[in-house]
């Protein structure tokens, strides 16, 4: 099910339809030619206006290489100029394969906000370690992190929570300490499950708990672990421990909460977090061997300096 929550204006669902019948590139096709006596001076912060210049009229994102124009002139960013099916959005003629050399020279010569600027980052660069940049920057949006559905949703921590919350319903909690229990009917039949994800508030952040069934080599197991909501940097400043156990028995993971920035899938096939047998779940479980009535403990603690804790991430399969 696709969720109808968008937590940012992603600029490149624009549809065709809209492509045609914007009216954008009238502001465009107004650009006073006086903007280039600017560009030759060394200036270091160009004028709003040359960005204009370079804004593509259709999507309103800065061009870079390659620019495409049409017969007349007309400027396309090389995303939108794939979506218009070769028609100029802004007279309809066909586009052709023209490149617009100067204004490429213009844009690699410019010094640009990084495009999270509007969620935090203050840094700004030339174009191509700009690209770099925004692929790592730490203010990029985080996907979704609920592993049930194909989710694209995509925005800061905030905003997630409240769509895990509203869309999702997932159970969020308050509190550094929990105590869960996981139910399933007829186990066996089952070799892949994702439960319902649960969120703890505490220490002024989020956590997620994941809870998974899956096939480990040639043994079912269930899988437990926590993902820190936020970059990797800032998980490495807690810690968390899951505990399950009954009949004098009790298995305990501690270890240091992944960044959702992990995919849960990710997290999972490198086998960071506490790992249980199925017929150890189902013995915790109080021996019925048709239900599964696990309860997992878990508590997360804020480390006092773990400048190095986490730094190295187990990854199985690397
Ligand atoms: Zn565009
Ligand atoms: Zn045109
Ligand atoms: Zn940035
Ligand atoms: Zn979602």
């Amino acid at each position: 099910m696709e969720s109808s929550i968008e937590c940012i204006s992603i600029q490149d669902g624009v549809r065709e339809d809209e492509i045609l019948n914007t009216h954008s590139f009238s502001q465009f096709s107004s650009s006073k030619p006086s903007h280039n006596s600017n560009l030759n001076g060394g200036v270091s912060a160009p004028p709003a206006s040359v960005h204009e210049l370079l804004e593509c009229p259709v999507c309103t994102n800065s061009m870079y290489p390659p620019i495409h124009q049409c017969h007349n002139g007309h400027t396309l960013c090389s995303t939108c100029k794939v979506r218009v099916h070769n028609r100029c959005p802004t007279c309809r003629q066909e586009l052709g394969d023209i490149r617009c050399l100067a204004l490429e020279k213009v844009a690699e010569s410019l010094e640009l906000p990084c495009k999270h600027n509007s969620l935090g980052c203050p840094e700004i660069f030339p174009y191509y370690s700009k690209l770099k940049h925004e692929a790592i920057c730490s203010f990029r949006p985080y996907n979704c992190p609920y592993a049930g559905s194909e989710c694209s949703v995509a925005g800061d921590i905030q905003c997630l929570v409240t769509h895990l919350r509203d869309d999702h319903k997932v159970d969020m909690h308050s509190g550094c300490t929990f105590n869960h229990r996981y139910v399933k009917s007829n186990p066996r039949d089952v070799e892949n499950a994702t439960w319902m994800l649960t969120v703890f508030h505490c220490f002024g952040r989020y956590f997620c708990l994941h809870f998974e069934a899956f096939q480990l080599g040639t043994a079912p197991v269930y899988m437990a672990f926590l993902r820190f909501m936020g970059d990797e940097m800032e998980a490495r400043n807690f810690s968390y421990s899951l505990e399950v156990g009954g009949n004098g028995r009790k298995l305990i993971w501690e270890g240091t909460p992944r960044s959702i920035r992990d995919g849960h899938r990710k997290v999972r096939d490198s086998h960071d977090g506490l790992i249980i047998q199925r017929n150890m779940a189902l013995f915790f479980s109080g021996g019925a061997k048709d239900e599964l009535k696990l309860r997992v403990m878990g508590r997360i603690w804020k480390e006092p300096q773990n400048p190095d804790g986490g730094a190295c991430i187990p990854n199985l399969f690397s």
